[in-house]
């Protein structure tokens, strides 16, 4: 049996659903998520605290208690995992987490039991290098380094094998989340070592709640047109709010 730990919308019920993409590339795309629990950072401003910020963990967080790990996960055999995706009638999936490459053999053996038919893209934070076995599955990757205010140390939240490999990959996207006008200059300097074009740069402005998004997209959206990079606002919170399964 091989099985894939999931964060739960409510405790016993896996966070599998169907919705609009609310950020990136595909923003707007009805797709499939299926978000997996556990991450290998602990960034202050993670609005999915509940995938790995469980009871005992030593790292802050804003303004969050920490979450009891059997009311936030559970773990289910990909053929269940397989059927739920299968009810939805989408064939678009986005796997997102926490960080889902750290269960890449589950997702490998899950997407060779869905086929072919399948669009599968990922969201990771870029630290972790794709397996071959699941490499053969991914058709888009949208990774979102992490910069110096996520809180997390620098040789951390940059693997450098795994960030320049993804730079030569045509399947990725580079989404940066950004607080402040000065975190242009991280980018900048991320981009020029790794070669990253512009056009492959998206910026999100870090926020949970409209307003915010709104008064940080006022000046996040002329610095995009000045640099030349991808403004991506996020959907999912105009729409629903910072709720869970959206
Ligand atoms: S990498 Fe993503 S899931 Fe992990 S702590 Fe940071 S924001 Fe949260």
């Amino acid at each position: 049996m091989t099985s894939l730990r999931l964060a739960t919308v409510h405790p016993g019920e896996p966070e599998i659903f169907h919705s609009l993409q609310g950020e990136g590339i595909s923003l707007g795309r009805p797709s499939v998520f299926v978000r997996l629990s556990g991450c290998n950072l602990a960034c202050l401003w993670c609005d999915t605290p509940y995938t790995w910020y469980f009871t005992g963990h030593n790292a802050r967080h804003r303004g969050c208690e920490t979450f009891v790990r059997r009311e936030n996960s559970l773990t289910l055999d990909i053929a269940e995992v397989a059927r739920r995706i299968a009810e939805f009638g989408c064939r678009h999936i986005v796997f997102t987490g926490g960080e889902p490459l750290l269960q890449q053999p589950a997702l490998a053996a899950l997407c060779a039991l869905l086929g072919p038919d399948y669009h599968i893209e990922i969201e990771s934070n870029g630290t972790v290098a794709l397996t071959a076995a699941f490499d053969a599955h991914v058709d888009q990757l949208n990774l979102s380094p992490k910069l110096a205010h996520s809180g997390n140390a620098a040789d951390l939240r940059v693997n450098e094998t795994s960030l320049a490999g993804y730079a030569r990959d045509p399947r990725a996207w580079f989404k940066f989340v950004v607080a402040s006008p000065e975190d242009a200059d991280e980018i900048d300097a991320l981009a020029s070592q790794y070669a990253i074009a512009a056009e492959r740069i998206l910026l999100m402005p870090e926020g949970t709640s409209p307003a915010v998004l709104q008064q940080r997209a006022h000046w996040l959206a002329p610095l995009c047109l000045d640099r030349g990079w991808r403004f991506t606002d996020r959907l999912h919170i105009h729409l629903y709010g910072d709720t869970r399964g959206t």
